[in-house]
């Protein structure tokens, strides 16, 4: 009863979804009641936390990665308002990350996840996410047994930003609801930072310096790197910046001394007036010029890293065959390392061109991020 229930009223979701692309103004009120309800009874029934089409667990991310903020406290996904409430150093006696990562947080929210229980998930943007990988049967056990080993950590050098992107973090956003309130502090101290990887106790495959804010705005974002690097010398690290800082000679120098494996640079557009549409507060030819010098500055250095990387997350303002052949030859131009292209997963912001089983996205499915 509570399945068929689902299918109407998905089957009414779409129906007033149709009739909105249609110019039906009526449909507008109705779209949104069918959504509200599809949505509670979504999150009410029963095993609502598994893919009803694949049986797939909603969110790996507790398996797979840990997210730490700013003020250390730790989540399980980069949109999750630490729903794993642990202050990672702040007690007396030291922590160290395989406590965490196996203490009671961690397990009680897979626990939770195997079981369809999503009642800690609230709010977090991740939930069913199309763009994840089924959890495999060896990642489900094998925090249960196996040598603890952490895919991906996410350090958040701070929650702050210069741009004023039209989502949780632009500096016009509520301030009350940017993740930015929520925290103690707005840079991560360095004596916390420290603390934090001397915690580091086990392997873990890719440290990733982003989270929220742009990380490029710590004063010690070259040290943070180096410290890393010294104490994870075969971890991949990251970091993922809006650009705006490479117009400096001496962020490029600590990029370039910082041991990094690769810089992500988002730049959404092949114009200023593409651009800055949702990068509001950037200056397109100033990122392209300052990736542009820190290639040269690399190669002039005889060095391979940070490999650069030009993000381009799609938009439905960005889209047109022109601005993507436009990105590319610049991006060529430029000679940055790589070119991929990332599809929006913002709410009524996606590109409809490049939704996932269009002849569109399959052209571009080779060169996604
Ligand atoms: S959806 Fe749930 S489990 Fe996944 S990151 Fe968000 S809060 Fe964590
Ligand atoms: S540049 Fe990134 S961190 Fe800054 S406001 Fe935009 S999305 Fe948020």
């Amino acid at each position: 009863m509570k399945g068929l229930a689902g299918v109407r009223l998905l089957r009414a979701r779409l129906h007033f979804a149709r009739r909105r692309e249609q110019g039906q103004v009526w449909a507008y009120p109705l779209l949104k009641v069918a959504k509200f309800f599809h949505k509670v009874h979504r999150w009410t029934r029963p095993g609502s936390a598994r893919n009803p089409k694949t049986g797939a667990l909603p969110c790996p991310i507790p398996f797979r990665e840990m997210v730490i903020n700013c003020d250390g406290t730790v989540a399980c996904g980069s949109t999750a308002q630490a729903p794993i409430l642990e202050a990672l150093i702040e007690g007396a006696e030291p922590v160290g990350l395989t406590g965490i990562w196996e203490g009671e947080a961690f397990r009680s929210m897979r626990a939770r996840m195997l079981a369809g229980d999503r009642s800690a998930c609230q709010g977090c943007q991740l939930y069913q996410c199309p763009g994840f990988e089924p959890l495999s049967e060896e990642e489900q056990t094998s925090n249960g047994g196996g040598a603890p080993r952490i895919h991906q950590l996410l350090i958040e050098p701070t929650a702050v930003c210069n741009f004023d992107c039209p989502t949780i973090c632009g500096h016009s956003f509520p301030r009350s609801k940017q993740p930015v309130s929520a925290r103690q502090v707005t840079f991560m101290p360095m004596d916390l930072f420290r603390r934090l990887v001397d915690a580091i106790d086990l392997p873990i495959d890719k440290i990733c310096f982003y989270n929220y804010g742009e990380p490029l705005l710590h004063p010690e974002f070259s040290a943070m790197c180096r410290l890393m690097r010294e104490r994870c010398p075969s971890s991949i690290i990251t970091t993922s910046t809006n650009g705006s800082r490479l117009g400096d000679p001496g962020v490029r120098a600590g990029l370039l001394a910082s041991g990094l494996d690769e810089l992500i640079v988002s730049v959404d557009g092949a114009s200023q007036a593409t651009y800055e549409v949702y990068r509001r507060g950037g200056r397109f030819e100033d990122i392209l010029r300052g990736m542009r010098l820190l290639r040269e500055e690399r190669d002039r250095a005889g060095l391979l890293r940070p490999r650069i990387l030009w993000r381009y997350i799609l938009f439905p303002w960005n889209d047109r065959d022109e601005d993507l052949a436009e990105a590319e030859r610049l991006a060529g131009e430029i000679g940055v390392d790589r070119f991929c292209y990332h599809l929006s997963d913002l709410p009524g912001m996606a590109s409809e061109t490049y939704r996932p089983g269009t002849e569109a996205f399959e052209r571009i499915r080779g060169k996604l991020f």
